[in-house]
């Protein structure tokens, strides 16, 4: 049973091996996720490079500590208590692009965008423009799949991060450092491997193609652009994404604003006008706000699939992000309608305005 506490041995062993200074206490976690909620790890360390994350996991394992990888902290919401044990933060970012054979190789603390994107681009190489603006490190990338509608201006189709993955360096969950093929991860949507077995990608190398650069970055502003006219913007409402998981040909976010949660607000988190699946920190959200929010929405779906499509039952909403650590009880109060503020345009505007030409 792996324990949450860092007994003597342990401390001296992460000090010896990362500097006295390295492994710190009680670290307020909201900062690096991007929800800005969470409340602080026992214990912190960075890892900067792949070895080093190596080094970690493996120290946190032979002294059986609970630990937690966290990478752009984009796809979890922490509780408010934090987390009791190690939290291993991955900042190992070395890239490498090899231009004679198109392969990109990142560690997997790396930002996606900018940094791995950028490099792939600037080198005149194709294949991971269009999943930019998508906040992820190259880890958190393999752990979700990451996926995008593109490429414009059809978006005929998802594109996922695993057509553009040739291997990756992982320790395993028996402790094994490997050199694994994308056929290791057995990708899905919002799936991988990773969610079933404890390995750790420790860095990943792309296979992309020659691309036109001028293509490419228009590629870049064409997706920037259509995920600013949908999403909240991260410096001034904070969010993870989408709350739910999708549903196959109905969608999850037409569900929750057919049943009129679009402003729907529980302490500091909001269900934003501008995306019916994505809750805003409007400033001091607790864990326990979002998780009131959460299942409110869950609640007041049921009963709108109960009542208006009673045929059509088994939409479920489930949620798609990670709860880690300890969390208070949901705050148990009806949410306050907030109205739409001035100047975001609903998807149903959008497609109004388009049709009214
Ligand atoms: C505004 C916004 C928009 C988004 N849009 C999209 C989108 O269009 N498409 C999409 O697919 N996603 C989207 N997301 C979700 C998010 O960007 C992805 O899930 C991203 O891949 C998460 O990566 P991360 O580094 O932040 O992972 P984290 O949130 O830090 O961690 C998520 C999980 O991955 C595990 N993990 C992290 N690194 C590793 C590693 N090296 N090895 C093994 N496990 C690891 C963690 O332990 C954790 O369990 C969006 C999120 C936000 C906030």
């Amino acid at each position: 049973m792996p324990t949450s506490a860092l007994p003597a041995t342990a401390q001296a062993d992460f000090q010896r091996t990362f500097g006295a200074d390295r492994l710190r206490r009680d670290v307020t976690l909201a900062p690096f996720t991007t929800f800005k909620i969470g409340g602080p790890a026992d214990w912190y360390l960075e890892a900067t490079t792949a070895e080093e994350l190596a080094r970690a996991i493996r120290l946190a394992r032979q002294h059986d500590l609970d630990y937690f990888l966290l990478g752009t902290g984009a796809n979890i919401l922490i509780g408010d208590r934090g987390f009791r044990g190690l939290v291993i933060h991955n900042q190992a970012d070395a890239i490498e692009i090899d231009p004679s054979t198109g392969c990109l190789w990142a560690e997997s603390g790396a930002t996606m965008y900018p940094d791995v994107i950028e490099t792939a681009i600037d080198a005149g190489f194709s294949g991971l423009e269009h999943y930019v603006g998508i906040p992820s490190s190259v880890g958190g990338a393999l752990w979700q799949n990451l996926h995008f509608l593109a490429p414009p201006p059809e978006r005929a189709r998802t594109m996922f991060i695993e057509e553009v993955v040739r291997e990756a360096d992982v320790l395993t969950e028996e402790g094994e450092r490997r050199t694994v093929g994308v056929d290791y991860f057995e990708f899905g949507y919002d799936d991988s491997i990773l969610h079933y077995r404890d390995d750790v990608v420790l860095s990943a190398t792309f296979q992309l193609e020659p691309g036109d650069v001028k293509r490419m970055r228009e590629i870049v502003e064409a997706n920037l652009e259509w995920r600013s006219l949908r999403h909240p913007p991260l410096d001034t409402e904070p969010s993870v994404g989408s709350i739910f998981k999708k549903i196959e040909g109905v969608g999850a976010g037409r569900l929750i604003d057919k049943c009129g949660l679009k402003g729907a607000r529980i302490g500091g988190a909001e269900v934003t006008h501008r995306h019916a699946n994505i809750m805003v920190n409007r400033g001091g959200a607790r864990a326990a706000d979002v998780i009131g929010l959460i299942e409110h929405v869950q609640e007041v779906l049921i009963e709108h699939v109960q009542e208006v499509v009673a045929r059509e039952t088994g939409y479920e909403l489930e949620t798609e992000i990670d709860f880690i650590g300890a969390f208070d009880p949901p705050t148990d109060e009806e949410p306050t309608m907030m109205p739409k503020p001035p100047g975001v345009v609903t998807a149903a505007e959008r497609a109004k305005a388009a049709q009214d030409g």
